[in-house]
Parts: C-alpha cells; structure tokens; sequence
C-alpha cells in the first residue's frame, strides 16, 4: 500500500498507542525503561539517547516523507551534519561544498572537519563542470544544497549524482530550504538527505532539530551508531513538537509558495529592487532545473536594492516581517544575510553581497505581507 504525502504526514509512524488508544504519539518524557529481567529491555528501549519511542516516531515519518528507508533526528541541524561527516568521513578525505552554502555549514567544514583533517573545496555547483574540477583522488562526499541559502542558485541533483557515482563519493543533498513536500533528492539519485527541521519540516519557529535520512543500511547503522556514541539527539518533546508541526507541512507549503509568488511578483514591479532571486523566475539560471526536480519553487524570497544602508533600511523597517534569523515557519521573516546569518562567511569565497536582503515568507493575509514590504521600501 503506498499512501500520499498528506497520509504520510499525518500516518506514518503514528499508530494509535497500543496501550491507551491514544491517537497522538505521547511524549515518553523518560531517559531509561524498566527491564523485564537483566539484558531484557521491553521493545529494545533501554536508555533515550540509544531510542525513544516518540523520536522513533518522528524519525519514521521523516523517512517517509522524503521517500527513504531510515530516519535519524538530532538536537540541530547542524549535529545532523556532524554526525553525517563523521559516520561518514575519515581523515585524509575531501568533500566537494556548494560554493554559497549556508553559513553553519561552511563554518562546520571550516572549522571543525577541516581542524581534523577533512579537505573541502567550494565550488558552484550550478556548473557541473566545476563540480568535477573541484574532484580529487580523495573526494569521498559531494554535499549539495539546494535551492541555496541566501542566495537560491538551484543544483541539478540527478546530474550531480551521476558525477558522485562516477568518482565513487556519496551525494549529501541539504533539502532544508524546499522539504521534502517540494523536492525528494534520495529518488533522484542523493545517497543521504539532510535537514534542519528548525524550519519548514517544523514550521513553527517553536523548536531546534535536524534529521538525516538514508536508504543505505551501511550507512544507516553507522550513522545510528554515531548518533548513540556521540550523543546529539533531540529530546522527547522536541521530537513532538517536529512530529505536530509536520503534519501539516503540504497545506503550508502550498500557502508559502502562493504568498511567495506574489511577494516575487511585487518587488520585480518596484523601482527600489534591482534584482529578485527566485528559482521560479524564468530568469532565474536555473529556472529550468528547478521546475523538474520541485513541485513548486519555495518560500524563500532574495533581492538586492544596490547598497548597504538601503537593505539595513528596509530589514529595519518592516513591522509583520520580523527582523530575524531562521526562515521557514509559519510567521514572515527578514533579514540581512551579510550582517546577520551569513556573517560568519565574510572574507570567505562564500561572501554574499552587502545589498541583499532575504525573506521567509510567511503565511499570513498576503495584502498585508505586501503593504508591509511597500511602506518598508519606500521608507
Ligand atoms: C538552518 C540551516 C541549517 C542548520 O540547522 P540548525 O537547525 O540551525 O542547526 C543547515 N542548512 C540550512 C540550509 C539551514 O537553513
């Protein structure tokens, strides 16, 4: 039986409770399980960090959801990509990064694998030939997002993936920014998928969490082991909360990218905007790519409005965008990605420009999303 998105949501890995009937996952807010007699823990639970049933839960759904075999859900996004980079990665080897990846995990490769000696190399990964100039004898990992984060530049994951099978490395595909709801990377050819369910896969702003998800066993039980021996899961409640707010991840999916293509369509009309990124502009790069491997184009708005003092003006002005880091919850964001998130990427070759402006775009009355935008630019 192969149920659709919304079922899976809602479904998959949330039976009802065997023992109450309860129709939601309960919150098993314990650390260890009583054990019927000594090596003989009831359902294999001994201790949460090695298994909770309400992260089980959690990491069911997010498997089905992007079309996967095993789920594995962390304190954060970024312990999921350090769990990943050291299941998966020895040193000595090297990784291929997008050339604007999002800053966290620039500074992960910078700063952490590198000190340990994991070489990595920024290329553009919209330009396949670079990608394969960036290969060396010691690429064991392509890690791919897209769309990117601030700057939407689209990759083309099944062609990037058949690069990764050439040279013998694991593609790594960052979906934060589409969901899964939009883009599934394992069925195109992604060896790991990578979240941080901080944003749309929660969608409330109310919690911090990340996930992997693999069909690879290999893999998987290493990853698993990873996530035990190093210890960066996410607790019981913050598993509920991700599991509540993925339930409704395609109704507001579907209300972000409505409310985003007239938020697009409105400061492509504005004479203080001198450019807007957004994958589902026919003038977007990669326009193209990205209507045949998304549903839709995504919630995330980018544009530049030629200096400095103009984009700190406008993430200054606006009253229903808050002025905030993090993106993809059901509330409308702005930000300066050079000041703010991407701050941490200054000097690098991973430096975004200095008039950008970036935009979770929300899901609330879309009038007001667009009064809020034109008072803030002609401020
Ligand atoms: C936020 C984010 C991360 C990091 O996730 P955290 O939950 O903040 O640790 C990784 N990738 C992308 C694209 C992000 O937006």
């Amino acid at each position: 039986m192969s149920y659709g998105f919304e079922t899976l949501a809602i479904h998959a890995g949330q039976e009802p409770d065997e023992r109450t009937g309860a129709v939601i996952p309960p919150i098993f807010q314990t650390s260890t399980y009583a054990q019927d007699a000594v090596g003989a823990p009831r359902l294999g639970y001994e201790y949460s960090r090695s298994g909770n049933p309400t992260r089980d839960a959690l990491q069911e759904c997010l498997a089905a959801l992007e079309g996967g075999r095993h789920g594995l859900t962390f304190a954060s996004g970024l312990a999921a990509e350090d769990t990943l980079l050291r299941s998966a990665l020895r040193p000595g080897d090297h990784v291929v990064i997008p050339d604007d990846a999002y800053g966290g995990t620039y500074r992960l490769f910078a700063r952490v694998a590198q000190p340990w000696g994991v070489q990595f190399t920024p290329a553009r990964l919209t330009d396949a030939d670079a990608v394969r100039a960036a290969v060396t004898a010691q690429t064991k990992m392509i890690w791919v997002e897209t769309p990117t984060n601030p700057l939407l530049g689209v990759a083309d994951i099944a062609e990037i993936a058949e690069i990764a099978r050439e040279v013998g490395a694991i593609l790594v595909v960052d979906n934060t920014f589409a969901s899964p709801y939009l883009q599934q990377p394992l069925a195109l050819g992604a060896d790991v998928v990578v979240h941080s369910t901080t944003k749309y896969v929660g969608g409330h702003s109310d919690v911090v969490g990340g996930a992997l998800v693999v069909n690879d066993a290999e893999l998987h039980e290493k990853a698993k082991f990873h996530q035990n021996a190093m210890g960066a899961v996410n607790g019981p409640f913050d598993a509920w909360l991700t599991l509540r707010g993925v339930k409704t991840l395609a109704v507001r999916m579907e209300r972000h990218c409505d409310n985003a293509e007239r938020v697009v369509e409105f400061l492509s009309g504005h004479p203080a905007v001198t450019q807007v990124l957004y994958p589902g502009l026919p003038e977007h790069a990669n326009h193209d790519v990205a209507a045949k491997q998304m549903r839709r184009f995504g919630g995330m708005v980018s544009f530049r409005v030629g200096d400095l003092a103009k984009a700190e003006r406008i993430c200054n002005s606006t009253k229903v965008f808050t002025l905030a880091e993090s993106l993809g919850g059901i509330e409308s964001l702005i930000e300066h990605p050079g000041r703010m998130t991407h701050a941490s990427v200054a000097g690098s070759a991973l430096e975004v420009p200095a008039d950008l402006v970036r935009l979770s775009v929300g899901i609330e009355t879309l009038d007001d999303l667009l009064a809020d935008l034109d008072n803030a630019l002609s401020a």
